[in-house]
């Protein structure tokens, strides 16, 4: 495929692909040779030829669904189709190469697994329940028994410890030099927590740190942290978009993103720039989950305090799935306050929550399962034998 022989759209369609991951290799797959071909026809479809190192990968619906996601939003496409094809062996020893240069270059920038699945949560503005999603979310997982760090990035305001019911000071291991995150079990599995709390007395004095000292320590935390075995990262995104966004942006490009917002249309608005910001980095919006979506009184009657329908519109607008919705539920705040996420209690909320979480490891940011068709299993044999 000749670049230059490319018209604008088609440019545009290489670009976004360039957002689309292979979950086992850990690039993205124009970057590994994977996309053999883009043509645009006038008629508005598009035909992406693929190849993949398997041809029957059982990976290859996640890539799918992917590229759909990245191209939903360029107006210009009606419809896409993709050929599949399979890689040559030469082409696969290349791709190989590749992604293990990749790799390498990566592991000296965060000391996050490959493996672990990093999700953003992100929203526009503040107040909308960005923190309170992301202490629940991690929860839950944790709950299903795996491991999950929680890196609570909203560095002006964080409340993931006092929401996860943690106080006390982050420790570096005197051999490593790295700073271990503070734990905590959460029924089968275990959280593992950084926080600017962790570090300072007071939340208001984290006000006065200036843009470019934030983004340091935000890079700290990738950097400098020992995580050690993770399954999941959730990240609490500082609400908008700024210096310390991007930044993780930039840092975290395998990341996925959930947007957090309420029924309102300006919150929706808002949270509409946050995921284009996270898309011109490339990264991936898994979905959006609409927070105080309604309220209901003792006799069972439904209010929809703000508004109605602002969670499924962004998530058209967005191309991607609402993840679900979670009504105003006075437990919510309470579980926050007495650092008991809901998610672990009884209510309505905590069904949402549950049935979110579940949502989200089963279908939206599923774990990479090593297949058979794993370059994975092969890419890892190949960095032992070039030791
Ligand atoms: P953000 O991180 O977006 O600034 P928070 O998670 O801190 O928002 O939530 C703002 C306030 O709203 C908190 O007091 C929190 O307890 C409350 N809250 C969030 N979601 C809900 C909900 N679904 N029901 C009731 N209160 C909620």
């Amino acid at each position: 495929m000749e670049l230059s022989d490319l018209s604008e759209i088609e440019s545009k369609v290489l670009n976004q692909l360039q957002g689309v991951v292979d979950p086992e290799l850990g690039s993205d797959i124009v970057d590994l040779g994977m996309v053999k071909g883009v043509v645009h026809h006038d008629d508005g479809h598009v035909l992406i030829t693929v190849a993949l190192t398997t041809s029957g990968c059982p990976l290859r619906a996640q890539i799918q669904r992917d590229i759909h996601s990245k191209l939903s939003h360029i107006q210009e496409i009606t419809k896409i189709k993709i050929n599949w094809t399979e890689l040559t062996q030469d082409e696969k020893s290349d791709v190989m190469a590749r992604a293990r240069l990749n790799i390498s270059q990566e592991e000296t920038v965060t000391q996050i697994p490959r493996t672990a699945k990093s999700i953003m949560i992100a929203s526009g503005k503040g107040g909308v329940g960005k923190s309170s999603i992301s202490a629940n979310i991690a929860s839950g997982i944790a709950q299903r028994g795996f491991t999950v760090g929680v890196l609570d990035a909203d560095i002006w305001g964080f409340s993931i410890p006092q929401m996860l019911g943690l106080s006390g000071r982050l420790e570096g291991d005197e051999e490593t030099r790295k700073i271990k995150p503070v734990e905590r079990k959460s029924g089968a599995g275990v959280l593992k927590i950084i926080s600017m709390g962790f570090l300072i007395d007071e939340e208001s004095s984290s006000l006065n740190w200036r843009g470019l000292i934030l983004n340091r320590a935000v890079r700290h935390f990738l950097e400098d942290v020992e995580w050690g075995h993770l399954d999941y990262l959730i990240i609490d995104m500082p609400p908008g978009t700024g210096d310390v966004q991007m930044g993780l942006a930039k840092m975290l490009p395998r990341s996925d993103m959930i947007v957090v917002t309420t029924p309102s249309k300006t919150v929706q608005n808002v949270a509409a720039r946050v995921a284009n910001m996270a898309r011109s980095y490339y990264l991936r919006i898994a979905g959006v989950i609409e927070n105080m979506s309604y309220f209901v009184n003792n006799d069972g009657e439904k209010y929809f305090i703000f508004g109605q329908g602002g969670g499924k519109e962004l998530a058209g607008e967005l191309g991607v799935p609402l993840l679900g919705s979670v009504p105003i539920d006075e437990n919510v705040s309470k579980g926050s306050d007495q650092g008991n996420p809901v998610i672990l209690g009884d209510g309505q909320a905590s069904v949402a929550l549950n049935d979110i979480v579940d949502v989200i490891i089963n279908d939206a940011v599923p774990l990479n399962k090593i297949t058979d068709c794993s370059a994975y299993i092969e890419q890892e044999t190949a960095v032992e034998l070039n030791r």
